[in-house]
């Protein structure tokens, strides 16, 4: 069973922040998340699109502002569970609660805080009759752990960023890589398309366009898949099969938690602190809908800043809690490191 204080659903950019807001406070966080690396929609979605309104940047990387994010909460050690999707709540007599995972993970705090954003990414799957058979056996929808596909032979479809980014990445890690897309033109990045066509040459991937996975073949596990090209079958030897055709976002197990839904987000109440129609529950960032919500990085902020304190409170019963500015007070981190401003900085303010 993992401890914690503050345990936040959803390790996109408002889950990370509050890493960091819940630390100042205190407070202890650990993160579950469905998607194998943290950073929401920035990491998965759109890493490399510059943001141009996130205060004080005037423009940043998504998939930087992720680092950033992950390294103003390093000093305050959160947790995380990722891979896995938060799938039941249970609400224990101290009014803690137990969160278990769809492996099995299990959760307790006195606090949760949803940040599930548009909901758990889930893939995409490709219509292939008895696929579902061979997951976890040869077919992986998410790339979790490149090493893990060392000196395989793995075929790849899909004509995204994803599809071409990991055929690129595996010929370094992998016995040989097939890229299968059932159109000649890719939807990626320019730069991650000539770079396949250079190793196609170089016959590093073997590039199989336009042509589409039918079937899937093995006893227990995948031993090799059926392309139609061209009105022919080709039969391609393999050790693992992996579609990469996005992910769709599904507010998901969240829905049955008894939490009032509005249009597939969460209620909450905004005038005071983003908590939910259960006291102890938030909900905070793109997952939540009160008047006038934002789908914006800095309203996820502001919302995480609101909802440590109300956590605070919670959690400490009758402590009063001073608002200091970390210009002032310094930061502790959880990691016995301390940050100031020098003495002489901070006599002058
Ligand atoms: C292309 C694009 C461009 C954008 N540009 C901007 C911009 O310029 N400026 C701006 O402010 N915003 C922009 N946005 C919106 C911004 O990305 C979102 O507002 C922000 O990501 C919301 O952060 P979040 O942490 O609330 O949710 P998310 O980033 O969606 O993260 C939520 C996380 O929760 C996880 N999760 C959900 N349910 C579960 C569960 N049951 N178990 C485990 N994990 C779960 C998901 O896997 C996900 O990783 C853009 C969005 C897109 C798609």
């Amino acid at each position: 069973m993992i401890k914690t204080d503050i345990l936040i659903i959803g390790a996109g950019p408002t889950g990370l922040f509050t890493v960091f807001e819940a630390g100042l406070l205190k407070l202890k966080c650990h993160l579950i998340d469905a998607l194998p690396q943290p950073g929401g929609q920035c990491s998965e979605i759109y890493p490399k699109k510059p943001i141009y309104d996130i205060p004080g940047f005037p423009e940043i990387l998504a998939g930087d502002l992720t680092k950033n994010l992950l390294e103003q909460g390093k000093q305050f050690e959160p947790g995380f569970t990722l891979g896995e999707r938060a799938e039941t709540i249970e609400k224990q007599e101290d009014g803690s609660f137990i969160v278990t995972t769809n492996k099995g993970t299990q959760h307790h705090a006195p606090v949760v805080a949803i940040a599930g954003g548009l909901g758990s990414f889930e893939p995409r799957k490709p219509a292939i009759e008895g696929i579902t058979d061979y997951e976890d056996k040869g077919v992986e929808y998410i790339i979790k752990d490149p090493e893990f596909y060392r000196d395989k032979k793995v075929v790849i479809s899909g004509g995204g960023d994803s599809a071409l980014d990991w055929s690129i990445f595996l010929t370094d890690v992998a016995s040989e890589v097939t890229l299968i897309h059932r159109r000649n033109e890719f939807r990626g990045a320019l730069d991650s398309v000539e770079k396949v066509r250079e190793l196609t040459l170089l016959n590093k991937i073997k590039l199989i366009t336009p042509a589409e996975v039918k079937e899937l073949h093995g006893d227990g596990k995948i031993e090799a898949v059926s392309v139609a090209k061209d009105g022919e079958t080709i039969k391609i030897e393999t050790d693992h099969f992996i579609p990469l055709f996005g992910l769709s976002p599904k507010l998901g197990p969240i829905a049955n938690w008894g939490l009032d839904i509005e249009k597939n987000a969460i209620k909450v109440d905004n005038s005071l602190n983003y908590q939910t129609n259960i006291p102890g529950i938030f909900a905070i960032g793109d997952v939540n809908t009160y008047p006038e919500k934002l789908k914006l990085i800095l309203c996820g902020f502001h919302e995480a800043t609101l909802m440590c304190q109300a956590a605070y409170r919670i959690i400490n019963p009758g402590k009063k809690y001073v608002l200091k500015y970390t210009t002032v007070s310094g930061i502790d981190g959880f990691d016995g490191t301390r940050k100031e401003a020098p003495k002489a900085v901070v006599q002058s303010i």
